[in-house]
């Protein structure tokens, strides 16, 4: 029989993504493409919102570059050590899409650089992250989680 629960028969937004999953499409509620934490809508938000954003869609090879740049600077446990040096206050899920997300600005702006071989290749050591300037890197991290130490209330 099948398993009927109101709570989880709804739809999840991913405000990064713009779209909506059903929540068996979730990974505990984390969008599968971006891993950020998704919020619950309803039906009709989810088909008005899906056709509203539409337009606004993020195309695939946009995910997917992003997803190997994730896959890049996570490798052989990097991103849980990075994790565990800062110690955030927030899901490693999140923490890791925060840290892509500040890893793709500095690839935009010009700090971080990603190395990819020409043709797909099977050792991984030849897709690699470079920084122009290391410290930069880490001023950008504690910028970026200081933030969030700040907003813990005092008590
Ligand atoms: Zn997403």
């Amino acid at each position: 029989m099948p398993r009927v629960s109101s709570t989880i028969d709804g739809y999840l937004w991913c405000d990064t993504c713009r779209r909506s999953y059903r929540h068996g499409e979730t990974e505990d509620g984390h969008c599968p493409v971006c891993h950020t934490d998704t919020r619950p809508i309803g039906k009709y938000q989810a088909i008005v919102r899906g056709l509203m954003s539409n337009e606004l869609a993020t195309p695939e090879i946009y995910t997917k570059h992003r997803q190997i740049i994730r896959m890049i600077w996570t490798r052989n446990g990097m991103g849980e050590q990075y994790y565990r040096a800062l110690g955030p206050d927030l899901s490693y899920n999140r923490f890791e899409a925060r840290v892509t997300e500040l890893l793709c600005r500095g690839a935009r702006e010009g700090w971080v650089r990603f190395v990819m071989p020409a043709a797909p290749l099977t050792d991984e050591y030849a897709y690699k992250v470079e920084f122009d300037d290391e410290t930069r890197f880490i001023d950008e991290l504690e910028r970026e989680f200081a933030a969030d130490v700040q907003t813990t209330p005092n008590t």
